[in-house]
């Protein structure tokens, strides 16, 4: 049974801020948690355009807005905008959640909890590990900090843009996790498949409504080891026809739903200083997704 926020005369915001944000889960998951909690927060969507994120972040401070994640277009942008930008976020090149801080306003990037959550679980020895992420947008940058933090000894990039991967590869330059990552040109991923540990579909290749789409096929699937693992960013649909073809061939599947659960959770922390409830945020957009 969910629970409504009760509004008072001191009741703080939280929120989202996107180009467009209508497809936003968070909203749904904070509010539930928020309201078992009962904290005088609620959490709302802002759909701000790119020119006026400035303004936006000017009026946030004026109206007191204790705090916000951030979704596409502005990730990026935004860290221009903040007074104190974690490390974290300074090596993915993106920030997901914002908190006001008497310095100002404070950005991090919460994707990469989210993104490990489900691998820690497995409780796996990933020191002799190989990774093999697919595309090299925003998230796989997450995925590739995730991945030097479980401490994988090597990770590929495949994408299928020569001059994107070459920046891909360029931007990471000087960090420690270069000398273990390299970028692959899409077609010659059969060639590392065999030797993969871990692979992480982070293209939107496959999401609804394009579910019968996969971002390789079942015959590649079927060349890496049975005790792989097949992990995609994607929550909609559930399973992914990715996730269904590495089921088929025996590999573990975990799709994207406990990393949006996780990377949530993790904001929710920040904002509130205190343990939450990620059973219900789980619960929520589990319900909400069925
Ligand atoms: P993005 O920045 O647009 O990156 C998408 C990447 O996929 C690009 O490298 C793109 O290549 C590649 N790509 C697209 N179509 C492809 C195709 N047909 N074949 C090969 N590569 C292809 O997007 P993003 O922000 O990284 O998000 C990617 C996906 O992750 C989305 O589905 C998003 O919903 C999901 N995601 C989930 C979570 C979560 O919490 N579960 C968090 C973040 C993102 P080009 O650059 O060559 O176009």
């Amino acid at each position: 049974m969910s629970r409504q926020p009760i509004i008072t005369g001191t009741t703080r915001l939280l929120g989202v801020i996107g180009d467009p944000v209508g497809h936003s889960l968070s909203p749904l998951m904070h509010n539930a948690a928020l309201a078992a909690l009962g904290a005088n927060y609620v959490y709302v969507p802002f759909a701000i355009a790119a020119d006026h994120l400035e303004a936006a972040l000017t009026g946030f401070e004026a109206i007191g807005v204790a705090g916000f994640n951030i979704t596409i277009p502005h990730k990026q942008r935004i860290m221009g905008l903040l007074q104190v930008v974690t490390p974290t976020a300074q090596a993915i090149g993106a920030v997901n959640t914002v908190w006001r801080t008497e310095q100002g306003w404070q950005g991090t990037n919460t994707d990469v909890i989210g993104f490990l959550a489900p691998l820690k679980a497995q409780s796996r020895d990933w020191s002799a590990a190989q990774a093999v992420v697919l595309g090299n947008g925003g998230a796989a940058r997450a995925v590739v900090a995730g991945c030097d933090q479980l401490g994988c000894q090597r990770i590929w990039v495949a994408g299928r843009d020569a001059e994107k991967l070459a920046q891909f590869q360029a931007s990471w330059q000087g960090m420690p996790v270069a000398e273990k990552l390299s970028v692959l040109p899409w077609g010659e991923l059969p060639e590392v498949l065999p030797t993969t540990d871990l692979l992480v579909n982070t293209t939107p290749v496959g999401m609804h409504p394009n579910s019968t789409e996969t971002p390789i096929s079942g015959d590649w699937i079927g060349r890496m080891p049975a005790s792989a693992i097949a992990y995609d960013l994607i929550y909609t649909p559930r399973p992914t026809r990715f996730l269904q073809l590495a089921a088929d061939h025996g590999l573990i599947a975990l799709d994207g739903l406990e990393m949006l659960v996780q990377q949530g959770a993790a904001a929710l922390e920040i904002w509130l200083q205190t343990a939450v409830p990620v059973e219900i945020m789980r619960q929520a957009l589990e319900d909400h997704l069925r």
